[in-house]
């Protein structure tokens, strides 16, 4: 059939940084993912302060979580994403460890990936409260796939330490 119109999916994309300025390093971000060709920022939550998780010592994190309605696919969208990340000038190399921007692709419609370059739903959704808040503000009902309704998820606001940002 001609002009057949690809259906609209829901992406949900996890924002984080902790070094330079991370606020506007957050907020130029979701500026940029709402120049994802073929994409529309339908979204996007406020902003969280977190104390960072893992071993390496470093500065808070500044997180926020983004919907954009793309037709572009989880691929596509990934390397659109990491395209973000260079530009901001991430510093790569330290797993956990500092960096100017982090976009992870946190949910991609119903689809499920299990790949290590793309695995979806994120990779410790559940367990890392820096992604579950700010996803569950501007998702209260959103169904996760194999994870399940995030309101039924059980959020510890301590650890990591987590506030949101007025
Ligand atoms: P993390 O975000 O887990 O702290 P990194 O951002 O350093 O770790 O990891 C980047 C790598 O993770 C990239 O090579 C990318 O291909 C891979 N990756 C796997 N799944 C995803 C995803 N859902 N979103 C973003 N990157 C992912
Ligand atoms: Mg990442």
């Amino acid at each position: 059939m001609s002009g057949a119109h690809p259906e609209a999916i829901p992406a949900y994309i996890g924002l984080g940084s902790n070094l330079g300025e991370p606020r506007q390093q957050i907020e130029n971000a979701l500026e940029l993912l709402g120049r994802i060709p073929d994409s529309r920022l339908v979204a996007r939550s406020s902003l969280y302060t977190s104390a960072p998780f893992g071993p390496v010592e470093q500065p808070d994190f500044v997180n926020a979580a983004a919907l954009v309605h793309t037709t572009l696919g989880a691929w596509s969208l990934l390397g659109h994403l990491q395209k973000i990340e260079r530009v901001q000038g991430r510093i790569a190399g330290i797993r956990w460890g500092p960096r100017l921007l982090d976009l992870d692709l946190l949910v991609y419609g119903d689809h499920r990936i299990d790949e290590p370059s793309l695995t979806v739903p994120h990779t410790g959704i559940a367990e890392r409260n820096f992604v579950l808040l700010p996803l569950r503000e501007i998702a209260p009902e959103l169904v996760i796939p194999g994870l399940g309704q995030i309101g039924d998820i059980e959020v510890n606001e301590l650890v990591p330490r987590i506030s949101r940002i007025e």
